[in-house]
């Protein structure tokens, strides 16, 4: 039996199924989780989708997307439905943890079959019932839509599936020009266009729905924040709370900065440092000749993809950066 028929049997047999994914929700997690709720739904069952905090302002237009229940926001009911459920998802997250200290303690009790669906390194193999896994592939969404074909319900696909399916594939590929994409996915996107997405939209949706003030952020950043390390091909940009706040920082404002610096000619690795909530969050992110990830897990606390990873710093900016600056030579193998 393939993996796409054990899962699609584990969604007939369960009464109460709960889709959950990472925190910071971004284009992936969001267009995962609602391409499968969507899915399950149209298969005539009922599904909850779980995540461990809101989506930022430019995914608030997804269809349904205000039916996910927020951890943060309503403990009690999230941790009901995930203690309640005979069958839970984890979509674009590898391991436990990565949905916050607190709602894991709820995935680790809860009695439920586990399935991960995920394109991440090293997933968390002893945790689940079913893993479905490919690293190589540009996206989770992705993996829902090969999941759909593979158990063989193409026909149930339509543009309430496939716009956020659609949405994660982009978002998770930079537009569809990492070298994580591949024929296949091209392949996808065409049936996806085909069941009625709309591609125009979602494109306007997410590139073209800027702040003034977002805009203005950008724009600070990249011509005042911005540094290039001398005699290394590294450029970061770094943001205070004090600057964020001067533009009225909302959630999601700073995604995508840190591509700017990885823009520059010659430069391989980019990150952006930016003081939020009392931490420093940190993105790093490479052209492809120089792996990230090990730097974000052994320095900042955290994880991710070759080529696009991030963590957490506790202290402040500077010592951040410091701590980024110093130990860059034993990360480059040039
Ligand atoms: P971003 O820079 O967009 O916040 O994150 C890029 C990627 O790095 C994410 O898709 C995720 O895989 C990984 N990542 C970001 N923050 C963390 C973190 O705190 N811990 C871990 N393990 N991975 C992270
Ligand atoms: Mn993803």
């Amino acid at each position: 039996m393939t993996v796409y028929q054990e899962i699609f049997d584990e969604i007939q047999k369960a009464n109460k199924i709960v889709i959950t994914s990472h925190r910071s929700p971004d284009g992936d997690s969001i267009g995962s989780s609602m391409g499968l709720f969507q899915f399950i739904c149209k298969l005539g069952k009922t599904v909850h989708v779980v995540h461990p905090d809101k989506a930022p302002g430019f995914l608030h237009w997804v269809q349904d997307v205000h039916q996910i229940e927020i951890y943060d926001e309503e403990k009690e009911k999230a941790a009901e439905l995930i203690t309640g459920a005979d069958l839970l998802f984890s979509l674009d997250y590898n391991a436990s943890d990565r949905v916050g200290a607190e709602m894991e303690i709820f995935l680790r009790t809860s009695k439920a079959r586990k399935i991960v669906i995920d394109h991440h390194l090293n997933p968390d193999i002893e945790f689940y019932d079913i893993v479905f896994s490919d690293t190589y592939t540009g996206s989770t969404s992705e993996l829902i839509f090969r999941l759909i074909e593979g158990c063989g319900k193409l026909d149930l696909l339509d543009s309430t599936i496939g716009t956020p399916l659609y949405l994660g594939i982009m978002t998770d590929t930079g537009s569809f020009r990492f070298p994580s994409v591949s024929p296949e996915t091209h392949e996808t996107l065409a049936k996806l266009m085909r069941a009625g997405v709309k591609h125009y939209e979602v494109h306007e949706q997410v590139f073209d729905t800027n702040t003034l003030d977002r805009l203005k952020l950008r724009g600070f950043a990249t011509s005042e924040k911005i540094e290039v390390i001398h005699d290394l091909p590294v450029a970061f940009i770094s943001l205070t709370s004090d600057e964020l706040n001067k533009f009225n920082y909302e959630k999601g404002d700073t995604e995508g900065l840190v591509n700017m610096a990885l823009s520059i000619q010659g430069i391989k690795i980019a990150a952006l440092f930016s003081e939020k909530d009392g931490v420093i969050k940190i993105s790093l992110r490479s052209k492809g000749e120089q792996i990230v990830n090990e730097m974000a897990k052994d320095l900042f606390d955290g994880g991710g993809h070759k080529y696009a990873s991030g963590g957490i710093f506790y202290g402040s900016l500077s010592d951040a950066i410091d701590r980024f600056k110093n130990n860059l030579s034993k990360y480059w193998s040039a």
